[in-house]
């Protein structure tokens, strides 16, 4: 099978998601999509790429790399408040097996229809590495992107579901928890939700320290988080506490949204309903660092998230 029957067999679908018939005029097949952009929005865009056995485990399920593949750009989308619609996927292939080709594709495709978004085009191409560059589309009312400068001193720091179940699995591998490794949900409601409420916000891909970090600079502000309070899973309270806390600040993979919020916003936010919890961990302060808090007292903690090229 050619490259051209790849593309028709598994990244042909010709069903659009319902919310983007008046958007995509173009899909797969020509030399590039065409869109038109809803009224008044702007375009929010961004691209994540996944390499085997550095992004992923060698042998992830490719149903799960289809899936991952998505979610992960589609959180850098629910990160800036957008609403995401389509994707574009450049995918590199060491060889054609059928196999893992219907396994990935039907990831990929489920975790589109679960969020409305449709694949409008791609490329594809063979390599000695298996590679999967996704790029993710969404739009927000012009103006309203959230972003990770926005943090005041006072602000609360609030956290969505739990965090380091992702890390414990990858040290754990076939543990339930391996099912958020393998299929991060992404924030895409919350995300939309906390549009002039949330002041800055950013999605946990390498660390609650190292992302909440990226804030803080942002902003020029600093942070305090109350250790106590780190949202974290059942299975994983059975760690020695310093573990638990680990996992929670320098595990990756968590693809949860971190946001700060002032009193007066986050007392609104808690009154509508979400379909993800939300934890209060902390608060910006003026001095410019991040300091744990446990019961009251400081607690030294030097904790480093996933960096490439380390
Ligand atoms: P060109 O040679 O003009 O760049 P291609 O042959 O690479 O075009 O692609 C043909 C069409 O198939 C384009 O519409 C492109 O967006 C789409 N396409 C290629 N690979 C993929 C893929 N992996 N997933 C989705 N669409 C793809
Ligand atoms: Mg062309």
């Amino acid at each position: 099978m050619a490259e051209f029957s790849i593309i028709d067999h598994y990244f042909n679908r010709q069903t659009i998601a319902s919310s983007d018939v008046n958007i995509v005029d173009l899909g797969v097949g020509d030399d590039s999509a065409v869109l038109t952009p809803p009224p008044q929005q702007q375009l929010v865009i961004c691209t994540d790429t996944l390499v085997a056995g550095r992004h992923f485990p060698l042998n992830t399920s490719p149903h799960a790399i289809g899936w991952k593949s998505v979610a992960v750009n589609l959180s850098d989308l629910a990160a800036m408040g957008a609403k995401p619609q389509s994707i574009l996927l450049a995918l590199s292939l060491a060889q054609i097996d059928h196999d893992w080709l219907t396994g990935f594709s039907q990831g990929l495709y489920d975790c589109c229809d679960q969020f409305g978004v449709s694949l409008i085009g791609g490329d594809t191409t063979q390599s000695p590495h298996l590679t999967i560059s996704v790029t993710a589309l969404g739009w927000i009312e012009a103006g309203h992107a959230i972003t990770r400068s926005g943090a005041q001193v006072g602000d609360y720091i609030c956290v969505s579901g739990t965090l380091g179940d992702a890390a414990y699995a990858l040290h754990n591998l076939g543990h339930p928890l391996q099912q958020r490794l393998d299929y991060p949900t992404p924030r895409c409601r919350l995300g939309q939700q906390l549009k002039g409420l949330a002041s800055s916000m950013i999605d946990i891909s390498d660390g609650l320290a190292q992302d909440l970090g990226h804030i803080l600079k942002a902003s020029q502000v600093g942070a305090q988080i109350q250790l106590d309070q780190l949202p974290i899973s059942e299975a994983l309270r059975i760690l020695p506490q310093e573990k638990q806390w680990q996992h929670a600040l320098a595990g990756g993979d968590d693809y949860e949204l971190c946001f700060t919020i002032n009193p007066q916003n986050y007392k609104k936010l808690l009154q509508q309903q979400s379909d993800v919890n939300i934890t209060n961990i902390g608060q910006i302060t003026q001095q410019s660092a991040l300091t744990f808090v446990q019961n009251g007292v400081d607690h030294l903690l030097q904790f480093h998230g996933y960096q490439h090229f380390a």
